[in-house]
């Protein structure tokens, strides 16, 4: 059987501690799927399409590793796609309520669903997307912080505004 995994987030922007994750997460899954969650009650910093576009950039030398984007429950997409794993981020401390929360609920929606945590690299532990868009909305160096691919995009929607 296919081992395909599911990485979903907002990826709002998506940081070099995601695409860590994803490329950790590509070697030990035959297929892994980015999975941008579209919200539309919500104003993304990146347009959902942004994001999708970026992303696929920055994973285009991962030959097993696709990006899409999903709106709803994510069970049911990841039921959709016929996949038995998803794939989180975790760094120290901040995350783990949240995650554990959401692997319980999506255990109990889903009893197939494994959710598996790759810890954050060191150097990323105190990287988030909200950072990012902080310190890139008040004019900082946030190059460091994303791809390449990711940090024209910024730069593109700060010149907009
Ligand atoms: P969400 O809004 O769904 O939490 P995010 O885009 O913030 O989406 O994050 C997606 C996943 O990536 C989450 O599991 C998060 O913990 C993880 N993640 C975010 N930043 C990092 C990082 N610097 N290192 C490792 N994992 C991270």
């Amino acid at each position: 059987m296919r081992r395909l995994a599911i990485y979903p987030g907002s990826f709002d922007p998506p940081t070099l501690g995601h695409l860590d994750v994803a490329e950790r997460a590509a070697q030990l899954f035959d297929e892994v799927i980015v999975a941008v969650g579209v919200n539309s009650a919500k104003s993304p910093f990146l347009t959902d399409e942004e994001r999708v576009d970026c992303l696929k950039e920055c994973v285009k030398h991962l030959p097993n590793v696709s990006v899409d984007s999903f709106s709803g429950l994510l069970v049911d997409y990841v039921r959709s796609k016929s996949a038995r794993s998803v794939v989180r981020g975790l760094r120290a401390t901040a995350d783990f309520e949240y995650e554990f929360q959401m692997a319980m609920v999506n255990r109990r929606l889903a009893s197939e669903v494994e959710t598996v945590f790759f810890m954050t690299k060191w150097e990323y532990n105190y990287l988030t997307s909200s950072i990012v868009r902080e310190v890139a909305t008040l004019g900082g160096d946030f190059e460091t912080l994303v791809p390449g691919p990711v940090a024209e995009v910024i730069h593109r929607t700060l010149r907009k505004r």
